[in-house]
C-alpha cells in the first residue's frame, strides 16, 4: 500500500509470510497490520473445524466457502456498512449447489432449502421495504436468503436470532462503552450467527426440543 511492491506467491503464504517478514513489508519495512494473520488464522481454525465436524465431503466443501466469504463480507461491512454483492452471489451459487446435490441424493430433504431461501429473508425484506431500509439493510436480506439456501430453514431462522442477541446485546455495550453510533452493522453479527448455527445448531435445536418436551411430560404427568 505504501511502495507499490508487488506481492510475489511467497509473499501470499497465509501466516508464514506475514510472521516470515515479521509484519513489515518486504521492500519500504512499513508495518504491516495485524489484522491479516489474526483473520488467516481464524480461517483457518474455522476451515479445520468444520473437517472435523463434517469429514472430507460436500458439506464440508460447501461451508469452507461460506465461511471465507463471512469473515470477508463481515470485515467489510464494520468498515463501510456494505455488503459487496459479489459475496452474496457467491454463496447463493454455494446454496445452489446443496440444493442440486440434495435434490440428486434425493433424501426428500431439497425443500428445506428452497424454504430457507425464503423463510428470513422474506419477512426481513418487508421490514425493508417498510422502514425504507432504516431498519435492515438490503445486504442483510440478501445475504439470510442465500445463507438459507445452504443451510436449510431451521438453521438460518436460529442462524437469524443468535445474530440478533450477538448484535444487540455486543452493540449496546459497545454504544455504553466507546460511545459508538446507533448505527449498526449487522453482516458481523449475522455472520457469527451462522456459523454457530452450521457448527452447533442441530444439537442446540434439538436441545430445544427436549427441553420442550420434557415441560410436556411434566405437564402430562401433573
Ligand atoms: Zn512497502
Amino acid at each position: 500500500m505504501t511502495c507499490g511492491y508487488q506481492l510475489e506467491w511467497y509473499d501470499l503464504i497465509p501466516l508464514f509470510s506475514w510472521l516470515t517478514l515479521r509484519g513489515r513489508c518486504r521492500k519500504c519495512k512499513t508495518k504491516l497490520s495485524v489484522q491479516y494473520p489474526l483473520i488467516e488464522a481464524l480461517n483457518g481454525t474455522m476451515w479445520l473445524v468444520t473437517y472435523l465436524l463434517f469429514d472430507m465431503s460436500v458439506t464440508t466443501l460447501l461451508y469452507c466457502g461460506l465461511i471465507s466469504s463471512l469473515i470477508a463480507l463481515s470485515v467489510i461491512d464494520f468498515r463501510t456498512y456494505e455488503i459487496p454483492v459479489g459475496f452474496n452471489i457467491f454463496i447463493l451459487v454455494l446454496g445452489t449447489i446443496r440444493l442440486i446435490y440434495e435434490f440428486i441424493l434425493d433424501h426428500n430433504s431439497w425443500p428445506e432449502y428452497i424454504i430457507g431461501l425464503v423463510s428470513v429473508s422474506i419477512p426481513l425484506l418487508l421490514i425493508y421495504y417498510a422502514t425504507k431500509g432504516r431498519g435492515i439493510g438490503g445486504g442483510d436480506v440478501k445475504l439470510m436468503g442465500a445463507a438459507g439456501l445452504l443451510l436449510g430453514w431451521k438453521l438460518v431462522i436460529l442462524a437469524f436470532f443468535l445474530g440478533c442477541i450477538l448484535g444487540s446485546v455486543i452493540h449496546i455495550a459497545r454504544m455504553k462503552i466507546s460511545g459508538e453510533s446507533h448505527m449498526l452493522a449487522m453482516g458481523p453479527y449475522l455472520s457469527a450467527g451462522i456459523v454457530i448455527s452450521i457448527f452447533a445448531g442441530e444439537q442446540m435445536i434439538s436441545a430445544y426440543l427436549n427441553y420442550l418436551s420434557s415441560l410436556t411430560v411434566t405437564f402430562i404427568g401433573f
